[in-house]
């Protein structure tokens, strides 16, 4: 309790203890207090000489930094109101003061881990960009060793030299496109680690799968495989990051290809389809999917398949669905997948039609 001109009246043992003094080495005592910091001194000073003059203190009370006899400082509130006697005359102050060291201890631990944990988070996330972009690079260098492997083949072969040539132009023409796409995929994968928008641009269903067709013929071919392709007529353009969705589509095209990799299984068919989703009056959709015919996912593979590194394959890295999923939702569509009967699994997903054509359709 301090009277009208500031000076302590009374201390309770309670803060005795906090600051480290007796009773006595406080009371009478006016500014500067004994468990003022010397560098705040001024500045308590002057937040007295306002209580002082009589401006009521905040009802929820405000923060300050005590001193303890030891010279220790330490965080308190302060909530301070009227000191009123039976008479209703103000004698002075009371005020209430909470050592808070042991709440802003507990702030900082909870802020610190926080931080930990982003940086954790940001950390994974590039362990995880590093691994999808070794992954998503296989491709295009496995494509490009396939096809100089081929011309190499050719050229050894003396006879019938015009046809060759024009094989051999036709496959470096395809090693330029896949060292262009590997470039691509790095590009791409680089901006997905920065979050930076991805380069949104409105495409045709069918550039899509042209874009994906010579990869994924290649692989059909050594697992032969046959692969169909039904487009809707008159399908929207999509928007959508042309490199990383050609990716969802060689990935899942893989997988179907991969799954269908069975001494018993003989008809071995894949079938790549974009057709109109569902739609509602903000935005229009199309729906691509990739049907096998495939041993199917079972309840057990089903519950994990999207987890980060889980594969049932020897050589599998595990992480092809997990980008799909990623990029789908990237965009704001939808990844889901269903098993067929009597065997196969079709993959589904949804990109966002360009918008302007999505008002005509409703207009129309
Ligand atoms: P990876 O292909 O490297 O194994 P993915 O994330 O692409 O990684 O797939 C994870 C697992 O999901 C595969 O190992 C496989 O067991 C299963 N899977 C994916 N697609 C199919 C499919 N079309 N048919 C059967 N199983 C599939």
């Amino acid at each position: 309790a301090r009277d009208l001109e500031g000076r302590i009246t009374y201390v309770n043992p309670a803060f005795c203890q906090m600051v480290g003094f007796e009773p006595e080495a406080l009371t009478g005592r006016n500014a500067p207090m004994p468990y003022w910091p010397p560098e705040m001194v001024d500045e308590y000073k002057q937040r007295q000489a306002i209580r002082l003059a009589g401006n009521v203190p905040p009802r929820e009370g405000f923060e300050s930094v005590f001193m303890r006899q030891d010279g220790t400082r330490f965080p308190v509130l302060i909530i301070e109101a009227p000191l009123i006697s039976v008479q209703g005359e103000q004698t002075g102050w009371m005020g209430a003061v909470i050592d808070i060291s042991e709440q802003r201890r507990i702030e900082e631990v909870s802020r610190a881990s926080q931080e930990r944990l982003q940086a954790t988070a940001r950390l994974a996330t590039v362990g995880e960009m590093a691994s999808l972009l070794s992954h998503e690079l296989n491709q295009p260098l496995a494509a490009i060793a396939s096809y100089a492997n081929g011309s190499l083949n050719l050229l050894q072969n003396p006879s019938a030299v015009p046809q060759t040539m024009d094989d051999v132009h036709m496959a470096l023409r395809r090693i330029a496109e896949q060292a262009d796409r590997a470039g691509r995929v790095i590009n791409s994968v680089h901006d997905f680690v920065r979050r930076r928008d991805q380069d949104r641009e409105a495409l045709p269903p069918q550039a899509l799968f042209d874009a994906v067709s010579p990869l994924v013929q290649l692989q059909a071919r050594k697992l032969r495989v046959t692969v169909r392709t039904q487009i809707d007529p008159q399908l929207p353009d999509v928007m959508c990051d042309r490199t990383m969705v050609e990716q969802v589509l060689l990935n899942l095209a893989r997988n179907g290809m991969q799954a269908m990799d069975q001494p018993d299984c003989t008809d071995r068919r894949l079938i790549l389809k974009a057709r109109r989703a569902a739609s509602n009056a903000e935005q229009a959709w199309v729906e691509f999917s990739v049907t096998d015919v495939g041993e199917g996912i079972t309840d057990a593979v089903a519950s994990q398949l999207f987890t980060p590194f889980f594969t049932t394959k020897s050589e599998g890295m595990g992480l092809g669905l997990s980008l799909c999923r990623t990029v789908v939702e990237q965009h704001g569509g939808h990844l889901e997948f269903e098993t067929l009967m009597p065997k196969g699994t079709v993959f589904r997903f949804t990109l966002p039609v360009k918008p302007a054509l999505a008002l005509d359709k409703i207009a129309a």
